[in-house]
């Protein structure tokens, strides 16, 4: 089963590194806040980790069969 992808946009702070690293998945909403957008292409599992790991405020989480997954 693959992760499942959370952001929490209290703290996103729009560095658009996913934005960047993944565009169409992580998309900017027009407050500039990262959102998923679910039919966009979705990066494997290896790069969601990077990805989250990369994030500067720790706003995107990952979960694998609803348990956190460690960044
Ligand atoms: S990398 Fe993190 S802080 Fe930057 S836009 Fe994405 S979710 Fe927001």
């Amino acid at each position: 089963m693959p992760y499942e992808v959370h952001i929490d946009t209290d703290e996103c702070v729009s560095a658009g590194k996913c934005v960047s690293t993944a565009p169409g998945f992580f998309v900017f909403d027009p407050d500039e806040i990262a959102t998923i957008d679910p039919d966009g292409p979705r990066p494997d599992d290896d790069a969601l980790l990077r990805i989250a790991r990369r994030c500067p405020s720790g706003a995107i989480r990952l979960t694998l069969d609803g348990e956190p997954v460690e960044l």
